[in-house]
């Protein structure tokens, strides 16, 4: 489903991603750890084709992202669930209209809208906050309703980063719960993180960059190995 071959990326003389292999199914869930600087962000971006790799292929199921046309990076987006470190919602817009503003942008008849809306507040728990304001929800909520819009098309890949940054640790969990209800509903799950508490209770594959280079694939694995 996803795959690196021998991933590089430089921005100008900063070498960011040094020969990354990685294959990840479908239905996986995947932390990708590592301190700052070393390539998280650089690999949720190609993931996205915000950026290009200088060389090597990233593979996104048959689709080879640096032969994908401009014009047909919409329908690669499509397929990508996308939650980012900051919430950034229209905030004099209700949760309803956020969706819909989304919703709009990506195609979706006008006529199925309320019924995806519902689904998905249903899906992230917040079936009674369809015409709250962004303002009058918790950082927990505000998380959640930012998952359920990388959600509302059912996206096969959904990546997140940091998502449990700035939450305290109950709400961290209530999220980390989220996140695997939806992946147990076959999306593939790559999260980027520095939160070991969350890695090391909830333990999954753990890809590990260092310097651009990954050095360590390992099922089940914790934050530090030595940890
Ligand atoms: P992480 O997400 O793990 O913090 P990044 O992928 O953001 O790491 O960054 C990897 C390296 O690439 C760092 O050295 C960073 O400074 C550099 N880098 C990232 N984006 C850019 C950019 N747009 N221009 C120049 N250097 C960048
Ligand atoms: P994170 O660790 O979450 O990636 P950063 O502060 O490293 O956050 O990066 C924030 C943004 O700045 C990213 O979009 C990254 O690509 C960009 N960036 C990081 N390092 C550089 C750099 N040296 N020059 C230009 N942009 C950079």
């Amino acid at each position: 489903m996803i795959r690196f071959k021998q991933v590089s990326k430089t921005y100008g003389e900063n070498l960011a991603l040094r020969q990354v292999n990685f294959e990840i199914k479908q239905g996986e869930f995947v932390y990708l750890i590592g301190p700052s600087g070393a390539g998280k962000s650089t690999i949720i971006k190609l993931l996205t084709r915000e950026e290009l790799a200088t060389s090597g292929q990233v593979i996104i199921g048959n689709t080879d992202l640096s032969k994908l046309k401009d014009q047909h990076v919409y329908k690669l987006r499509r397929q990508l669930g996308i939650v980012n470190q900051q919430d950034v919602f229209l905030e004099n817009r209700t949760v309803k209209e956020n969706y819909q503003a989304v919703l709009g942008a990506t195609g979706v008849a006008e006529t199925e809208w309320l019924a995806k809306i519902k689904r998905t507040l249903d899906l992230v728990g917040l079936a009674a906050y369809l015409d709250a304001y962004p303002r009058q929800l918790s950082v927990g909520q505000k998380k959640r309703v930012a998952i359920g819009r990388a959600m509302l098309n059912r996206p096969k890949i959904l990546l997140a980063d940091e998502p449990t940054a700035n939450l305290d640790p109950k709400t961290a969990i209530d999220i980390m719960r989220l996140f695997f209800r939806i992946n147990r509903q076959q999306t593939t799950v790559l999260m980027a993180t520095h939160d070991s508490t969350i890695v090391n209770t909830f333990m999954r594959r753990v890809l590990e960059l260092e310097e651009g280079k990954l050095i360590r694939d390992q099922a089940a694995g914790n934050y530090n190995v030595f940890g």
